[in-house]
């Protein structure tokens, strides 16, 4: 849509004006102040000449405070680059000299660890807020010399200057993102607006049913989206206690600006805390729960969970970012029996999502996919090695293609002519495959697969085996460097806390996963663990179980 992304927030304040749009220590923000806090910021940074071009990093767990700050910069035209508030200070300076961020945004508890690696960046101005703004938005903060409190840019005019009028969507960038880094390298990944605002709208079109209108120059519209009935009858009057980073893209785009579309009311917690999410969820009487697997493996394991009646509000949960194993799907639907569970898959180079199985009532879902393609995008299955798209059945190569793709990767040409084709296609370094219907299964990662005497072994395939195995809680298998067979397959298993859990033995788990999966596959240890390693954003961190392995090696 030929729309920059501050549309979003101004069509959100007109609809929603005084419903609650955010709740921080039951500290609540309307549509309409957010709208005010969110001009002041940009009317603040237009005046200190920040705008088009411009790079501002927000470096913040997510707070009150945030969904200002973030429109705030785009409204300004600038744009928005957000990071991990955890990221160690090397790291943090390495990827704002990427970026080129000329402002950053932070948290005045992690400034102390920021502060000493600024010098080396291009940050010229550092602006603050902490806890004691999610309070008081006018609180003052404890500040060296030249740096700035967030209360001065939230102080400050509240009109709509229409700064971002000269934002072109097409070219401008509206986020410049970060990879996960999950398996390597975090990349900087540059997504104009019309991308982002695409990519929003594609979504809120999944999670509702409701199919986009389109214009006579075959775009979808904002105005279009929004007016429709269909779209508040799936979310709107919706409640979430929010359990993304906003930092990451599942946050940024389906918990930020997708609920900001549908004027759901957010409570906002700073990091995932299973026992207090289950309490403010049953206290919110929460509609929807949005989180990657790992995630919700974890709410399975909070004590009472099953008498905590989430059953009787919670209508809808997507999963996104991780493989959603069958058999947990299974245990979600018998926890929430009226909830439709869908699942969405994207990568951070798509803006967010690009695929998904419905989350509506209407949608067909099949479980153990993630679904269909988002509305105007497409999906093809290439040999790993290139060649000719696949048939439904093979498995290859997943590769993307639409207007939610990123523009490419920030200084890297080399990188971005790799990851994009000539003919627009992106290469995820997934591997998948579509079946008759055109749904696609994610099989994995090409880089977390295992080489077993020769053998491709895909660990997702005994993760999903791993997950139906009673006491099982949760699971993720890594290669063991082996010098004979390449790679063994290992399996770290997290006991559920009950007697089946007690019960299970690593010879009981071979036992049992073995005899279902072809030899080669077979797991050849097992390894208990309390709790599985994930990123912020709830992703199996595999590289840490890997490197732990590899570390065992003599
Ligand atoms: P990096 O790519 O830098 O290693 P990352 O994994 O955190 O880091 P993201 O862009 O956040 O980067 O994640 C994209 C990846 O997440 C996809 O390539 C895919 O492997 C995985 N993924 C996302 N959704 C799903 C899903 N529904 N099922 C399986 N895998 C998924």
């Amino acid at each position: 849509p030929a729309v920059p992304v501050g549309s979003i927030l101004r069509a959100a304040v007109r609809r929603w004006g005084d419903r609650t749009a955010f709740v921080d220590h039951d500290v609540p923000l309307t549509y309409t102040e957010l709208g005010a806090r969110a001009h002041a910021v940009a009317n603040w940074l237009a005046d200190a000449g920040v705008g088009r071009g411009d790079v501002v990093a927000v470096h913040l767990p997510n707070c009150r405070q945030y969904p200002a700050v973030y429109y705030g910069v785009l409204l300004a035209g600038a744009t928005f680059s957000p990071t991990n508030p955890l990221l160690p200070a090397a790291d943090l300076a390495a990827q704002l000299t990427d970026a080129g961020a000329r402002v950053l945004v932070t948290w005045d508890q992690v400034l102390p660890f920021a502060r000493p690696a600024l010098a080396a960046t291009p940050v010229r101005t550092v602006v603050v807020t902490g806890e004691a703004h999610t309070l008081d938005l006018r609180a003052r903060l404890e500040l060296e010399a030249g740096e700035v409190d967030l209360a001065d840019l939230l102080a400050g005019d509240p009109t709509d200057r229409h700064l971002d009028a000269a934002v072109d969507p097409a070219a401008d960038l509206a986020h410049l993102a970060y990879t996960g880094g999950t398996t390597g390298v975090s990349k900087g990944v540059e997504l104009p607006h019309r991308a982002v605002v695409t990519n929003v709208l594609q979504s809120a079109c999944w999670s509702s049913g409701s199919l986009p209108e389109l214009d006579e120059a075959g775009d979808v519209t904002l105005r279009q989206v929004l007016g429709r009935d269909e779209y508040p009858t799936a979310l709107g009057e919706a409640r979430l206690v929010n359990l993304t980073p906003w930092f990451h893209a599942m946050g940024a785009i389906g918990y930020l600006n997708g609920m900001v579309m549908a004027g759901t009311m957010t409570v906002v917690h700073r990091r995932f805390d299973p026992v207090r999410y289950v309490e403010d969820a049953v206290r919110h009487r929460v509609t929807l729960i949005g989180g990657a697997a790992p995630v919700f493996v974890a709410l399975l394991q909070v004590p009472g969970i099953e008498d905590a009646g989430l059953g009787s509000h919670v209508r809808s949960v997507s999963s996104g970012a991780a493989p959603l194993p069958v058999p947990l799907i299974g245990r979600l639907q018998a926890l929430l029996p009226d909830a439709v569970i869908g699942e969405g898959y994207g990568l951070t180079e798509v803006t967010m999502q690009a695929t998904g199985n419905p989350v509506h009532r209407s949608g067909t879902r099949k479980p153990g996919s993630v679904g269909v393609p988002v509305f105007d995008t497409e999906i093809s299955i290439q040999p790993l090695g290139g060649g000719a798209p696949l048939p439904a059945g093979e498995r290859g190569e997943v590769c993307i293609r639409g207007p939610q793709v990123m523009r490419g990767y920030a200084h890297r040409p080399e990188a971005t002519a790799e990851a994009i084709d000539p003919e627009g296609w992106f290469h995820t370094g997934d591997v998948g495959v579509l079946d008759e219907d055109g749904y696609l299964a994610i099989v994995d990662r090409t880089k977390d697969m295992l080489l077993h005497k020769g053998y491709n072994v895909f660990p997702r395939e005994l993760e999903e085996v791993l997950f139906g195995v009673p006491g099982v809680a949760g699971a993720a298998v890594v290669g063991r460097p082996d010098e004979e067979a390449g790679e063994l397959p290992v399996a770290y298993v997290v006991r559920r806390a009950d007697d089946a859990g007690a019960a299970l033995t690593a010879e009981s788990v071979m036992a049992a996963v073995n005899g279902r999966v072809t030899p080669y596959k077979r797991l050849r240890d097992v390894v208990f663990i309390d709790a599985i390693p994930v990123s912020a954003a709830g992703k199996v961190l595999k590289r840490e179980l890997a490197a732990r392995e590899r570390a065992a090696v003599p």
